[in-house]
Formats: C-alpha cells, structure tokens, sequence
C-alpha cells in the first residue's frame, strides 16, 4: 500500500471477535500499519496479523497502567499521525456504532488530520445472527434500533422507553449492567412482559453463550447465569426464530477446547481446521527446530546426493530446510533429476509439490515402514534420506538389511520446547482444556515430561494421536490417549477429534 502524502488516521473496525469478520481493506490496512492503537474488545485476534515492528498501543491502558481515557486516546492519534506512516485506529465492531470514532474523527479534522472510515460488522447485527437471530425477519418486524444499554450522562440523550416500546425490535448494547432496568422500562411502557429476549454473551466466539427467556422473566435468568460483558441483548419476535435457525453453536467441536502442539510453521493449517468446526484453539508448540541444514551440509553431501538413486523425505520440515539449503547452495530441482523422490504422507508431498518435485510414490500408510514393500522389488540402490536427526532408525536398518546402501542427511534437529505451555499451566490444572492433538513421538514425549515435571495428572489433558506410532509412545509415556486418526493426516486427525469430543446431536 502506497504511504499517504498527508497525515492520515485509519479508523479500522474489527469486527465483533471471529476472526473471519473484518473486512478486506480492514485487514490489508491492519496488516501494511506502521502503528495500531487498539481497544481491547474485538481486535485480539488480528494483533498477530501487524508485520513486524509495528507499534502496537493499547487503548484501554497507559504505561501508569490505568485505562486511557477517551481525551488521551484523541491525544495519542493526532501525536502519532505523521504523513509516511499507517496509523490504524482499531475498534471493536464498527468505528461509528457506539464506538467513538466519530469524536476521534472529529478531533483529528479540527486540528487538520484527515481520517479513512473503514467500516466494520457491527455486534449489533453480527452476534444476534450467530445466535440464529435475524435482526429483521419479512412477516415479523419492519424495523430494528440499536441502542446503549449505559446509562445517559445528559437527561437530553437519556433513553426514550416510551418511544422505544413502540418498535418492534431492539438490540441492546452496553445492557449487562442495567439489563433488570431495561426490562422493567419496557414492560412499564407497554411492551408485554412475555416478549422473548435473547442475551448473548462473547457472540460470534468460541466462548458464545446465549440465554433466551422473556421480559418478565430474564433479569432473573441473567443473574442467575452471572452473565457478563461484552454482551448483545435482543428483544422482539424474531427471537423466536432462534430455534429454527441456530446454526454456530451447532458447529461440531463447539464449545470445545483444544490445544495444537505442532511447530509453529505446521500448526495454522491443523488450527483452522479446528476453528472451523468450532473449537477454540490454543496454539502451544511442543518441540522447535534447533538446527537446520544448510548450503555447506549440501556441497558436503554433494556426491553422495549426485550418486544416489531414491531420495526419501520423511516430513514437509524436511523437505523445505533441504530445498532451501539447496537453492542457497546454487542448486536447484534439476540436481535431483534422474532419481526417484519418495514422500511419506500426503503433506510431504504436497511440500515437494511447492518446489517443483511430483513424488515419484506416496505409501498408503504413512509411516515409515510401509515404503519397505516398494524397496523389496528393488535391486540393491544407493538410497538417501533426509529427515530429522532424532527420527526412528527402522526405516535406514531394514532397508540396509535388504542390501540398499543408505545414506541419511539430518535435515533439522527439534529439541523440546516448554515455554508456551508453560503460559496455560494453570488452565490445564482446571481441566480447561478437551485435549491437546500429538503429530508425532517427540511431541508425545515433551507433554511427558512437562506434565510429570509440572506434577500434572495426565487425566487432566486427554490426547489424539495421529498415527500408531506415535500413539505408540503416548501409551509407554503414560498419556491418556483418547483415539488415534484413521487416517494419518490433519483432516484425519480432525475427523477423529470430531468422532472423539463432537456432538452427534445438536442441541
Ligand atoms: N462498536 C462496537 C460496539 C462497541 S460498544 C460494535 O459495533 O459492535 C461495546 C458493546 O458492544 C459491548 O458492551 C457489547 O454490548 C457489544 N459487543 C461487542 N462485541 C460483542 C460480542 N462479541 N458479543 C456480544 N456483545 C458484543
């Protein structure tokens, strides 16, 4: 994105939390930002998406520590404005609904910043839809307002009940607080008392909760269920409808917590997939790469590769570090040409695939044994395999013993990495999470060793395997292991998390 000429402020909504509803200019500017300055509701999720070096300023604090208040906000944006940098105002939801960004607008136009309004899904409409409430419905209502539930500062702009009773739909926000208040209002001004309402707290999230019951009766409901902010309170007709059209919380693992501990370069596509069918996803890598190969292993092993016959990859690290260490080294897909490449599991493949290589064979079963059959016919063939220095030795031994000369290039090295989980140990102690997924033996034997050094119950945080061998070693560790994925891939490992923890009936 080209930098502005003028000093400019970007007022940036987010979108009521899920991670899907920003719009396309919202990220981009998000993502190209110099500076963010972010209140707290709604933009969590896209702070991990600012490039690197962006200077990132919480809104709802200052460096004393207690809240910003809304003059210091105005302040920071018209300090922080500078004609060659992206200054992003983000907000939860829609800058313009109940978010002030008109009065940080205006402040900036007085004192001659100009500001690009970058409209946002507003909670008002966003979270009554995730709770399978439409805001208008033709044969219900033909008509809908928005209002803050807070109580007015100015008799002037206090809540007008009398007119508001009146309308067919209403959606409250900012009402947790005076919710009893906005009840009794509505009922003393006409509104009957068995009028539904719905509350629904941390709408569109994972975390999703939503009551329904009637005006008379959800003060009662609410306090009951301790209901807390940020919340988005419907009333109307429409609410009816909720039963019929309910659909996120439906999702199959919603309401489910999981913990992914792949690598962080492997997690995303695992983590979407469980977003997707409604989990929230805690991302808490397990092991790291410590090492990797490099130009110089390439030109040592430069024979040895020239000479060889099969080239074997075992996982998609590997054949990214060795391609990388290839190109590095003036190399490319062509000084592999002639041989055969052999990829275990699909994703290894598919790695392959990004640099030019269509693998010659894939075993139907993933591990490394089962390329054994494929090398039986096979007349005695210089075979080199690159892969992660503590890899199994099963694979190099039975292949040497058929008589192939195997040769292994150590692509990487993982150690066991704690810290991350370290972060949610408390969580675990409470049991918060549903399970955490274990792609391979080195990570099944890092959660062992963190939860016996934690002195953590392994009850407390249940596990999927993705194949036998690394079920294998969650067994002999003494991890309390769920299920194993059919099929050993991240769609398998799902269907198996969905099999395992999914509700087979909606409620
Ligand atoms: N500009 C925001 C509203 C800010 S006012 C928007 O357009 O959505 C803050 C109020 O928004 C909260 O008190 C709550 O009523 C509502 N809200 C925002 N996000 C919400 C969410 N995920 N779930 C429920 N209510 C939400």
């Amino acid at each position: 994105m080209e930098k502005q000429k003028k000093a400019k402020v970007y007022l940036v909504g987010a979108g009521p939390g899920n991670k899907g509803l920003i719009t396309v200019r919202g990220l981009e500017l998000v993502r190209t930002a110099d500076i963010i300055v972010y209140d707290r509701l709604g933009t969590a999720e896209f702070l991990s998406e600012a490039k690197d070096g962006c200077e990132l300023i919480d809104a709802g604090k200052t460096p004393g520590g207690h809240k910003m208040t809304q003059d210091e906000i105005n302040e920071v944006l018209y300090k922080k404005a500078a004609p060659d940098k992206i200054l992003v105002r983000l907000k939860g939801g829609d800058p313009l609904v109940f978010g002030r960004g008109g009065e940080e607008s205006l402040y900036l136009a007085e004192r001659g910043v100009e500001s690009e309004i970058v409209s946002g899904i507003t909670s008002a409409i966003a979270v009554p839809a995730f709770a399978g409430i439409p805001v208008t419905h033709r044969g219900i209502n033909t008509s809908f307002a928005a209002v803050t539930g807070h109580e007015a500062e100015k008799p002037e702009t206090a809540t007008d009940y009398a007119a508001l009773a009146k309308l067919d739909s209403l959606v409250f926000l900012m009402g947790v607080k005076n919710l009893s208040e906005i009840c009794e209002n509505l009922i003393a001004n006409g509104k009957s008392p068995d009028t539904p309402i719905a509350v629904i707290e941390r709408g569109t999230t994972p975390q999703q909760r939503t009551l329904v019951s009637t005006l008379a009766e959800m003060p009662a409901l609410a306090s009951k269920n301790d209901v807390r902010p940020p919340a988005i309170t419907v009333v109307g007709e429409t609410v009816r409808l909720r039963k019929s059209l309910a659909w996120f919380e439906k999702s199959p693992l919603f309401g489910k917590k999981i913990l992914v501990t792949r690598m962080r370069n492997q997690a995303g596509k695992l983590s979407k997939k469980l977003m997707e069918l409604g989990a929230e996803v805690c991302e808490c890598p397990l092991i790291k790469i410590v090492s990797k190969m490099s130009a110089l292993d390439i030109l040592k092993e430069k024979n040895a590769i020239i000479e060889a016959s099969f080239l074997i990859f075992t996982s998609s690290n590997g054949v990214e570090l060795f391609f990388e260490a290839l190109l590095e080294a003036g190399f490319d897909g062509r000084f592999l040409s002639g041989k055969q490449i052999l990829a275990i599991g699909p994703a290894t493949a598919e790695s392959m695939r990004k640099y030019g290589i269509i693998a010659d064979y894939v075993p139907d079963s993933y591990v490394a044994e089962s390329l054994l059959p494929y090398f039986e016919k096979i007349k005695p063939a210089k075979v080199l395999i690159a892969r992660a220095e503590q890899a199994r030795n099963v694979l190099p031994e039975k292949l040497a013993e058929m008589g192939h000369q195997v040769r292994i290039i150590n692509a990487y090295k993982t150690e066991p990495e704690s810290s991350y989980l370290k972060e949610n140990v408390a969580e675990i102690r409470d049991g918060a999470f549903d399970l955490a997924t274990l792609t391979s033996s080195s990570i099944a034997d890092s959660l062992a060793d963190f939860l016996e050094r934690e002195h953590l119950d392994p009850d407390l945080l249940p596990v999927i395997s993705i194949g036998p061998i690394t079920s294998e070693r969650a067994r002999q560790r003494g991890l309390k292991l769920l299920g194993e994925a059919n099929v050993f891939t991240v769609d398998g490992l799902s269907e198996m998390i969905v099999q395992t923890l999914g509700r087979s009936e909606p409620e």
